[in-house]
């Protein structure tokens, strides 16, 4: 199963893995992929702006010759967005029903509170996505362009921002857009350092005879892509949660 609004135009596609959080009983998924974001289908597709919202270059000016001029009319009326934060336009001619507009931390060396400026963007767009009913958020990889985040910390940071948010919303599909190869090995080797951080405190916590009741918020994560469920892999994360089985949501009982 794919997501529902995938009519997939994404060149390769095929590159796309995908995250799927076991969650108690909820499952959740978020979808790293290849592509251009301004041909995705989804509800909003989120644009890596500055904080004037009067257009860029990279992703942001890559949206708004896709969208036409009413988009950045629209934008003028917003009077810029504060690094952090994000606000919502319609989104003219793209394909997707709304563009939403975050500012992203401009890279400093790292101790100017980036990361958690880039974590911001990342819940402050899903939260306005919610709040207007969409179900569905394609992201390009903010701040990594032209505001110089190294892409893998970046990757590391929107990962655990979206799925700290999916948490508790589990009904929406999030999808990273990479446009390049680069970035989507980022990605993919971030979310193999979150699978290994995982189970390692998974294995330790088994041995010292905790349970293992939930699969805690960001602890039991099992980013296989579907059809792995079914492979080894799959049944090795299903054997755990068999003999750990979910309890109180979000917690792990230590003994
Ligand atoms: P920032 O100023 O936040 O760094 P940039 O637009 O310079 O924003 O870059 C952010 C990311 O968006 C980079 O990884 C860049 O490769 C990517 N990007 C550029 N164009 C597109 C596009 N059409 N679709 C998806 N991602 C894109």
């Amino acid at each position: 199963m794919l997501c529902k609004y995938f009519p997939l135009k994404f060149e390769q596609f095929l590159n796309a893995v995908c995250f799927s959080a076991l969650f108690c009983e909820v499952t959740f998924m978020l979808f790293i992929v290849l592509g251009d974001i301004t041909r995705s289908h989804a509800d909003a597709i989120v644009n890596a702006a500055n904080t004037s919202l009067l257009g860029g270059s990279g992703v942001d000016g890559a949206i708004h010759r896709a969208a036409g001029p009413e988009l950045l009319a629209e934008c003028r009326t917003l009077h810029g967005c504060e690094t952090g934060q994000a606000k919502l336009t319609a989104a003219y001619r793209l394909p997707c029903r709304y563009v939403i507009h975050t500012a992203g931390p401009i890279w400093r060396g790292g101790g100017h509170g980036e990361a958690s400026l880039l974590a911001a963007c990342y819940r402050n767009s899903l939260a306005l996505a919610a709040e207007h009913g969409c179900r569905s958020v394609d992201f390009p990889s903010i701040s990594t362009g032209v505001y110089g985040y190294p892409v893998l910390q970046a990757a590391h940071v929107a990962l655990k921002a979206i799925m700290d948010f999916l948490r508790d919303h589990p009904d929406m599909d999030v999808r990273i857009v990479c446009h390049g190869e680069d970035t989507l090995h980022a990605y993919q080797l971030a979310k193999r350092c979150n699978e290994k951080r995982v189970m390692a405190q998974a294995v330790e916590w088994g041995r010292r005879g905790a349970r293992l009741n939930a699969i805690a918020p960001g602890i039991i994560v099992t980013p296989l892509a579907l059809d792995e469920f079914n492979g080894p892999r799959g049944e090795f994360y299903q054997d755990m949660f068999a003999r750990y089985p979910a309890g109180r949501p979000g917690t792990a009982d230590e003994v």
